[in-house]
């Protein structure tokens, strides 16, 4: 790709070179030069995207699309052209601008990313000259609402099967030269998909049974990403269980578990390709039918790995054992709640038991380090519910684990949830709550609050209504 002429932006390009130099190649990229240019934006960093399985499937299935060529860019608020990860080709070359969006709070990102390239923010401001805005990802599963007015199209749900017959359309109207009103028109009668513009609102949410025999898998590895140089390989989508404040057990269900012919399959093909870490993303690993079958058959190959997350409760031997040997040594568990009270409010379905059989299994395998992930904000709760933390604290003490960390966030009700007619607690509340946490705990352990301001705003986009609008800067 040609090199940029002013200073300011080749010292852009040269990060997104010096990036792109850093990623290492598991599966081969396929981008060809076509006329339809979708540009595949993670709206975070690119330590967070490249760890991110849906942006690889989704940039997969783009180019797999006679027509397309897509390619990756990220969000740095330092920047000013944005040059993608794949050609450095600039984003304002792009005729879709597709954002692949997992956290609420990254819509600011979006909005200042099309404020700083001179794109209308509002979707009727924009015309054919424009590039069609799209929104995907783990956020259209519950609510999008926040971006009703700025975005052009928003897809729910899974894209395994389905985003390339909408792409297919629009590609269609492309090549026939229709207009914006008309490219959406042509569209609008798929289901999973809200075009605001037309008040059309999506009818369902897509959700993919094809992922069980074709998973997510990493495209390429990089010491940058947040699994540095691991293959991320899906194993499961969706969860069995519905922990009453979490939208992944509840909008994204059902559960699907990959078969395990298919995983083995993808780890002879990381054997065979010089790659050794992996790292097993789901909901719960521990959940999966077949986990003992998928950790014998890594320890066979040597395969190091990880999992995303693991239910306390389902913690085994064999599994810690299979940590143990892949070089990890910290343990992070959720007991989410410090009382059983708390927890059965938050139909966690972890016992007392369960809490003290997980730390001995750790402790008895050596395990020193151990990280803790706590929710508070409930209006059912009070300091006896916080001193519950204390104690899992002075059990693990108890135990020999020395180096304990806590991560406490507040309670953030969302849509389709069986909190979702709670409200966030307030600043006031929320802070007295916190600072009674802080004092008990000491310096005990090392204890980290999610920012409660950060909190209540990702609470209010989470919940918008269709008319929402983003402050002014
Ligand atoms: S918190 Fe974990 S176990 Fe509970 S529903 Fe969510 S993903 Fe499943």
């Amino acid at each position: 790709m040609r090199k940029p002429r002013r200073t300011e932006d080749l010292w852009e390009y040269r990060i997104i070179e010096q990036t792109r130099r850093s990623e290492k190649s598991f599966r081969s990229l396929h981008i060809i030069e076509h006329d339809l240019k979708i540009a595949l934006i993670f709206p975070s960093s690119y330590e967070t995207a490249i760890a991110n399985l849906g942006f690889h499937k989704v940039f997969e299935l783009l180019n797999g699309i006679e027509g397309v060529q897509c390619e990756r860019f990220f969000y740095d608020k330092r920047f000013s052209k944005y040059y993608s990860l794949d050609t450095q080709r600039p984003l304002d070359e792009f005729h879709i601008w597709a954002f692949s969006v997992s956290f609420e709070l990254d819509f600011q990102n979006i909005i200042q990313l099309m404020q700083k390239k001179g794109i209308p923010l509002f979707n009727h401001l924009r015309n054919d000259h424009h590039p069609f805005i799209l929104i995907g990802g783990a956020v259209t599963y519950f609510n999008p609402n926040a971006l009703w007015q700025y975005a052009d199209l928003i897809f729910h749900g899974d894209a395994d099967e389905t985003l390339n017959i909408f792409i297919e359309k629009m590609l269609e109207g492309f090549r026939q030269k229709k207009n914006r009103e008309g490219i959406l028109e042509q569209i609008k009668s798929f289901d999973n998909l809200s075009i605001p513009l037309l008040h059309h609102t999506a009818k369902s949410i897509s959700k993919s049974m094809e992922m069980t025999k074709k998973p997510a898998v990493s495209l390429i590895t990089t010491k940058r990403s947040v699994f540095p140089n691991k293959v991320l390989l899906e194993v499961g989508r969706g969860c069995l269980r519905s922990c009453a404040f979490c939208v992944a057990g509840h909008t994204r269900s059902p559960a699907r578990f990959v078969q395990v012919d298919v995983i083995e399959s993808i780890f002879d093909e990381m054997k065979e390709k010089g790659f050794n870490d992996c790292g097993l993303i789901s909901a719960t690993f521990t959940d999966h039918p077949f986990k003992n079958k998928i950790l014998d058959l890594m320890e066979e190959r040597d395969i190091h790995f990880t999992v995303s997350s693991l239910r306390l409760d389902s913690l085994s031997e064999k599994l810690l054992e299979g940590l143990l040997r892949s070089g990890q040594k910290e343990i992070t568990i959720a007991p989410e709640g410090g009382s059983q009270k708390i927890r059965e409010l938050m139909n966690k379905q972890i016992s007392e038991e369960d809490i003290e059989r997980s730390l001995q299994l750790i402790a008895k395998k050596g395990i020193r380090k151990l990280k803790m992930y706590f929710i508070y904000g409930l209006e059912e709760e009070n300091e006896s519910d916080f001193e519950a933390i204390y104690k899992i604290v002075q059990r693990a003490n108890h135990y020999g684990m020395t180096d304990i960390k806590i991560s406490l966030n507040p309670l953030i009700p969302k849509p389709g949830t069986p909190f979702s007619s709670r409200q966030i607690q307030d600043l006031k509340t929320l802070r007295t709550k916190k600072q009674f946490i802080e004092k008990m705990l000491g310096k005990k352990v090392s204890v980290k609050f999610e920012s409660i301001r950060n909190s209540i705003l990702q609470y209010q986009i989470a919940n918008a209504s269709k008319d929402f609008q983003f402050p002014a800067d």
